[in-house]
């Protein structure tokens, strides 16, 4: 065993013959938080839909726990590796705990009574205690979002995506979904995240990927990276961010 919880070796993907990830190493142990920035386009998604199985690579290695994945069922895969989408994809009809529960009692076999528990305790845990009966419809986008956030932790994963999660909500909705994020970070779940949010990601992160051109530009721990960026292209796309976080360097 490598002790790696997410190894990615050598990974290419393309698209009709144009190269999108070309050769992307990461190794990921238990507990750590890797956020992914760069330019809109460059494969951030790409990278983790491949990580989750709804891309295949066209070659390189994707371990998990030391186990390739290719070598897995996918609903295994998915079992194992929560994803949260930019869109909140619950089901319109089901309430809140009808939708929390799919998941673990349909493919996790759990039994009801427990899974429910263990909502109403997450729900708490997120701020919304009074929404287990609540229909998607009657919630605002970060309710939404909070809630597909514990639908994925109640499968239990051993590593969490999340893609660009709070790129849709207003304002000020994106705070109370990075809040319960930051959580799940302090509780030693293994992310890998891709976000635009710079100050959170410095906040989130253990390290940080800086991804262009298909390939890893930049490396490093999350003050380095947003402070002192080494490379002229991690620079010039630090620039286009106003946060004075990143224009204190
Ligand atoms: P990012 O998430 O960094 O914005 P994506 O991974 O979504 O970038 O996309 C990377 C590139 O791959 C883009 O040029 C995009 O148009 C292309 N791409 C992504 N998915 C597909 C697909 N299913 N078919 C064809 N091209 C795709
Ligand atoms: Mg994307």
């Amino acid at each position: 065993m490598s002790g790696y919880v997410l190894e990615i070796k050598n990974l290419k993907k393309s698209f009709d013959g144009n190269g999108v990830l070309d050769g992307i190493d990461l190794a990921m142990g238990d507990g750590e938080v890797v956020v992914v920035v760069g330019p809109s386009g460059c494969g951030k998604s790409t990278l983790l839909r491949c990580v989750n199985g709804l891309e295949t690579p066209d070659s390189g290695e994707i371990l998990l726990d030391g186990a390739p994945i290719s070598g897995m069922d996918m609903v295994q895969v998915r079992r194992q590796i929560g994803m949260v989408f930019q869109s909140y994809d619950l089901f319109p009809h089901m309430d809140v705990l009808g939708n929390l529960s799919l998941g673990p009692v349909k493919a996790l076999k759990r039994s009801n009574d427990e899974v429910k528990a263990e909502a109403v305790q997450a729900l708490a845990r997120v701020g919304l205690a009074d929404k287990l009966h609540a229909l998607p419809r009657q919630l605002s986008g970060g309710q939404k979002q909070r809630v597909a956030l514990v639908r994925a932790m109640l499968m239990h994963p051993r590593l969490l995506l999340l893609d660009e999660i709070t790129a849709a909500l207003d304002p000020e909705m994106v705070r109370e979904v990075l809040n319960v994020v930051l959580d799940l970070a302090r509780d030693g779940r293994t992310m890998l995240i891709v976000t635009h949010e710079m100050r959170f990601a410095e906040a989130v992160a253990d390290r940080v990927l800086f991804l262009e051109g298909g390939k890893v530009v930049e490396e490093g721990r999350p003050a380095d990276f947003f402070h002192h960026p080494q490379t002229p292209r991690a620079r010039a796309f630090l620039d286009t961010f106003e946060f004075d976080t990143v224009k204190k360097a």
